[in-house]
């Protein structure tokens, strides 16, 4: 039986929903560019002229009638306000429509009444990343690359080696060494070019946009590429259709370089300029103490600083964040707030959150959990917000964290009698 929901419906994902892109703009001085295949960021303003795609939106056919009757259960339900031209370069890999869970029991324990989980874990390659990733091959391909590269500490790569490997694209993707094994054995999985860089995080990126300008790789990057923010924005449109229109009033996630929460932010915006809502939610930003530039700015109100990061939570290991402007504007503008959390309450987030929901996150998953929860210990949430934690990857990517939390099993041997004693133990 075919599956009407599947991913056999994506090749008929009508051409005719697309939208034009009016032009990009520069978030640092407002420059715009038509959209061309060599256009990356500002020309006046360098790596921190990041672009961001507009929409013909008066253009946009797109409506909760329209998108009730739809039924496609993905990202590509949101076609109308993604940015690509044709509809025949989307990859088949299923990406989106995650699971939004009222987490009853774990409200509960934080003493709040309508506390959500938007488990991203979920997607195909474990990770909120492959809501760009799944931008990033279609239009590579639309714009006649056969090569992609991309620079992570994990899950962007492994995300877009899926995604690439799903298209048929070959990819170069540099990864610091000290990456956790299980991305890395993903990405060789799925049959990536993989490039250890003996270095940092920031080292790798450097190093991957200047290959790709040498060698016309397309570069998946997500604060240089526009493109790929506009993936990320399908959280937001996600929520706030699974909540049958009320927007919730407040959103956690984690930060790195800050392209997913800036992303998350803009849709809730442009729901809203298209009249579908009515408001933003506040979007709160959580990042590790030992790599929190970020936060910091935002405490401050100053430019960020770059730091040497130093935690568990890989993902957010961003000692200079790429997209600090955006995500920082994201989050004031919208009444959010950034904290910080350890990575001893990150760890016991992933038990919390695990036991509490069924929901296995990875360290950088569930710091935005430990956030909300250092948030209601300040007394700054309401037991009736309604509050959503998007848990970004899954925990089977970070099995040496889990571990340190995990606990041991009993190791027995398979007689009644040593069950017993087992049991005894326990009581
Ligand atoms: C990349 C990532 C983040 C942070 O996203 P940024 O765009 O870098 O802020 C959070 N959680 C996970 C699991 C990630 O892979
Ligand atoms: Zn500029």
């Amino acid at each position: 039986m075919i599956d009407q929901h599947s991913l056999v419906s994506r090749g008929r994902r009508d051409a005719r929903l697309l939208t034009p892109i009016a032009y990009l703009a520069c978030v640092e001085c407002g420059k715009r560019y038509q959209p061309s295949p060599d256009l990356y960021v500002c020309h006046d303003c360098g790596l921190r002229g990041i672009l961001d795609v507009s929409y013909a939106y008066d253009r946009a056919h797109i409506s909760r009638e329209s998108l009730a009757a739809d039924p496609e259960r993905s990202i590509w339900r949101y076609l109308p306000l993604l940015p690509i031209t044709q509809t025949e370069t989307i990859p088949d890999l299923h990406v989106g429509w995650t699971p939004l869970y009222h987490a009853r029991r774990l409200g509960e324990q934080l003493g709040l009444r309508q506390l959500y989980i938007k488990d991203d874990g979920r997607n195909p390659t474990g990770s909120f990343k492959d809501r760009a990733s799944a931008l990033g091959v279609a239009k590579g391909r639309e714009f006649g690359r056969r090569t992609i590269t991309c620079a992570s500490t994990g899950n962007a790569a492994s995300s877009l080696a899926g995604f690439a490997a799903c298209a048929g694209v070959e990819t170069y993707i540099f990864v610091p060494a000290g990456a956790p094994e299980a991305k890395v054995t993903q990405l060789l999985v799925y049959g990536a070019h993989v490039l250890l860089v003996d270095g940092s995080y920031d080292e790798a990126y450097y190093l991957c946009n200047e290959a790709a300008e040498r060698f016309g790789w397309y570069n998946r990057n997500c604060a240089i590429n526009p493109y790929l923010i506009e993936g990320k924005k399908t959280v937001g449109f996600e929520i706030c259709e699974q909540f049958d229109w009320v927007v919730p009033d407040r959103v956690i996630m984690a930060v790195g370089d800050g392209c997913s929460i800036a992303g998350a932010a803009k849709a809730f915006r442009e729901l809203m300029q298209l009249g579908l809502t009515d408001r933003v939610p506040r979007m709160t930003g959580v990042q590790a103490e030992g790599c929190a530039p970020l936060t910091l700015a935002f405490e401050r109100n100053e430019e960020p600083v770059t730091l040497r990061p130093q935690t568990l939570a890989d993902s957010i290991a961003v000692g200079e964040p790429r997209n600090a402007r955006k995500a920082l504007d994201a989050i004031r503008s919208s009444g959010g707030t950034m904290v910080s959390v350890s990575d001893e309450a990150i760890l016991e987030a992933m038990t919390f959150l695990a036991r509490a929901t069924g929901v296995f996150g990875e360290p950088a998953g569930t710091a935005a959990l430990a956030g909300l929860r250092q948030l209601v210990e300040r007394g700054e949430i309401d037991p009736d917000e309604r509050v959503v934690v998007v848990v970004t990857g899954n925990g089977l990517k970070d099995i040496k964290s889990a571990q340190r939390v995990a606990g041991t099993a009993s190791h027995i041997r398979p007689v009644l009698a040593d069950v017993e004693r087992v049991l005894e133990g326990m009581a």
